[in-house]
């Protein structure tokens, strides 16, 4: 199981080689918006999350607290097909569950 991984704000997520955790300036408009991410295990995979905040859109989608710089998403982060990346990102911190990489 993987330490605690800082998430970096970058201007380029295809930068190389991927900064784990790496991520975009989240931009919103009134109603959702996507959290352009590099997996912070190590992977090197590019994500680009749907967020929201306010209300829940139907889709599968993460709440961000706003925070640009310490972002907080919600519920946790799950990688199904590649990685198995499964953790959380709270205040600007990748964190990994035990299930992680399984
Ligand atoms: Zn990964």
């Amino acid at each position: 199981m993987s330490t605690a991984v800082a998430a970096t704000l970058v201007d380029d997520i295809y930068a190389e080689p991927a900064v784990a955790g790496a991520f975009l300036p989240p931009i919103l408009d009134a109603l959702s918006g996507l959290f352009h991410c590099i997996c912070p295990c190590g992977c090197g995979a590019y994500r680009a999350l749907p967020i929201y905040t306010g209300k829940k859109p139907s889709y599968v989608s993460w709440s961000w607290n706003g925070n640009v710089e310490k972002p907080t998403l919600s519920p946790s982060i799950r990688d199904v097909s590649g990685c198995k990346y499964h953790g959380h990102l709270t205040d600007g911190v990748w964190t990994f569950c035990a299930d992680s990489g399984r």
